[in-house]
């Protein structure tokens, strides 16, 4: 069963709560194709929260602090089920060959399918690691990586199969951090757009198409009170393209000339030539029709928008329209020489358009994340001016991205297209944590195959497993804690101040470089952090057992920070204790 409001995708591409679906419709499939919903339940059950393990620091250090708008970590994926509803996962079967030093011998590690019986007495099928050991001589080097050339061979690159949720705790640990759940790209579409344009669904032409390419232009520079969009002038191909790309339509693109000659230029977009009273502006204007009747200009209170259709448009009008965004707001950003990933990062303030770029990068088999920037003053140019809050999207992608930079007008962002566009499943690490009862809908359809989630995310429908409530009997194991900071994690703790591994890799490396921590909340200040404390100066407070503590400020609580000399730019190795300055 899955938690009502999880929205899915519809055979049309019609996203909808999965609580609204009835029986008899049809949903899409993750290869594209569509499948009749043959029932639909309902239950309440507990529910588990399974979600994308991310490199955000949302909450550590003092962004968080101050912002707690950037707390949050937006657009994660994830799926929330019961403890009954299988995922499809993918484990890397990897062999790998190690040298055990301590027991004088290689050791080969390889990972194989095995029957499982539960602690309730199902037989399941999960990967599980075998070892064999090799003598640490040249003969027995080779006959190790012989035998690591048949495992390569023999299992492939990974195992793919699907399991419930409960189920996971019987994968070990270390199975656990190779194991992922996916997204797949989109490669169909509702071609709404070309419909409204032409009265035909899924005209893909360079009219559809430049249609797209300016309402991505209008999304990222236009303004909402008119059918005009800002343009950097010293950009000579964007201006071009737009006069270009606008008369296709019977667009005509005008800007006046300030007294002052400002870099960018306000071009507006008049509809039909002629004299200034004969041509159309905000009547009887394609473009702004197109923007009020699809609802680029929300309904409400007309905020820009990337209305949700796009997000299961024809593939080449999501990339159109995500083109158009970067010519106006992105930016290409520089990667190594010889690699051949794309990474573009777009700025936006509106979080129906930040919301709409991720889901549109997905759906074409890119990887999507954002970041935050708080609100500010800033001066430019000896002018203030206020920097609303801030999603940074950053997008990346191989073929796939550099196909849409291929749209691309801009002479800094074009790129030539690709030979083959590929377009692949997106893989993701993830973490499961329960939640509580909630309302859930469990669905069947026709044929074997895995539907779609909003996200793009596949799942397995339901199984008769999932019809009542199970008990989920195993508990999730070794999510240790970091005492400095909310990170938790399953793998790789160091060595703390008292000897034990309870720090996170993040902390410990912080530690290991300042050596200061707090003595009240145990946490470990970044260096600008300490710098700021050192610069407020020290202060003295009265600790628990009446002694006088005297020291830096911690930023977090207050409370009193030490330097253990043992660690830090100076460390001295003679004291194994931390010495206080008291
Ligand atoms: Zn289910
Ligand atoms: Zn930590
Ligand atoms: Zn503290």
């Amino acid at each position: 069963m899955i938690e009502e409001g999880t929205r899915i995708i519809m055979a049309d591409g019609q996203i909808k709560d999965i609580a609204d679906v009835t029986v008899n419709s049809y949903v899409m499939c993750e290869d594209g194709s569509s499948s009749r919903v043959t029932s639909v339940s309902k239950d309440v059950q507990t529910v588990y929260n399974v979600t994308q393990r991310t490199r955000h620091r949302a909450y550590e250090g003092e962004p968080g602090r101050i912002d707690p708008l950037r707390r949050q970590i937006y657009q994660r994926l994830e799926i929330n089920c019961t403890a009954t509803h299988r995922l499809n996962l993918r484990t890397l079967t990897k062999p790998t060959l190690e040298n055990s030093f301590k027991r004088n011998h290689y050791v080969v590690k390889w990972k194989r399918m095995h029957n499982v019986t539960t602690i309730d007495g199902r037989v399941i099928s999960i990967p599980k690691i075998h070892h064999k050991d090799f003598l640490m001589t040249p003969e027995g080097e080779v006959a190790a990586k012989l035998f690591l050339t048949q495992l390569q061979e023999e299992f492939g690159p990974q195992f793919n199969y699907n399991l419930e949720l409960r189920d996971i705790d019987y994968l070990s640990t270390q199975i656990c951090q190779t194991t992922m759940l996916h997204y797949t790209p989109l490669l169909t579409g509702n071609g709404i757009l070309s419909e409204f344009l032409t009265g035909q669904k899924h005209l893909i032409t360079p009219y559809t198409l430049s249609m797209a390419w300016l309402l991505g232009l209008w999304l990222g520079d236009g303004t909402t009170k008119k059918p005009e969009i800002s343009v950097d002038s010293i950009d000579t191909n964007l201006m071009h393209s737009l006069i270009q790309l606008g008369s296709l339509w019977g667009l005509d693109a005008v800007y006046k000339e300030c007294p002052v000659p400002l870099r960018a230029k306000h071009v507006r977009l008049y509809y039909g030539k002629g004299s200034p009273k004969e041509r159309k502006f905000r009547k009887d204007n394609i473009f702004w029709n197109i923007l009020l009747d699809l609802r680029f200009k929300r309904e409400d209170d007309g905020v820009k928008q990337i209305p949700e259709f796009m997000w299961t448009e024809d593939v080449e009008i999501r990339e159109a329209l995500l083109a158009g965004l970067i010519d106006s707001d992105g930016y290409v950003m520089k990667t190594t020489p010889n690699s051949d990933i794309f990474i573009v990062s777009i700025p936006t303030i509106y979080p129906s358009i930040m919301e709409g770029i991720v889901n549109i990068a997905r759906s074409l088999g890119m990887t999507a994340t954002v970041t935050t920037k708080s609100a500010k003053q800033n001066v430019i140019e000896n002018r203030q001016i206020q920097c609303k809050f801030a999603y940074e999207c950053t997008i990346s992608g191989k073929t796939s991205l550099q196909n849409v930079l291929s749209y691309c007008r801009s002479g800094l962002k074009h790129r030539e297209p690709p030979e083959e566009v590929i377009r692949n499943p997106v893989y993701f690490g993830f973490n499961i944590e329960p939640s509580s009862q909630k309302n859930t809908v469990g669905l069947a359809i026709e044929d074997n195959k895995q539907i779609l989630l909003e996200n793009k995310i596949c799942i397995p429908v339901c199984t008769k497993q999932c019809e009542k409530e199970q008990p989920k009997l195993t508990v999730t194991k070794n999510l240790k804690q970091c005492i400095a900071c909310p990170r938790k994690g399953v793998r790789y703790f160091y060595k703390d101040w008292t000897g034990d591994h309870r720090v996170c890799a993040r902390c410990h490396g912080r530690y290991k470089f300042s050596g200061h921590r707090c003595l009240n909340c145990k946490y470990v200040p970044e260096a600008r952090e300490v710098r700021k404390a050192v610069a407020k100066g020290p202060k003295a407070i009265v600790s628990p057992d009446g002694i006088v503590v005297r020291g830096l400020e911690c930023i977090r609580c207050s409370g009193i920070l030490v330097f253990d000399e043992i660690r830090g730019p100076k460390k001295i190795n003679a004291s194994p204790n931390p010495i206080m300055a008291i």
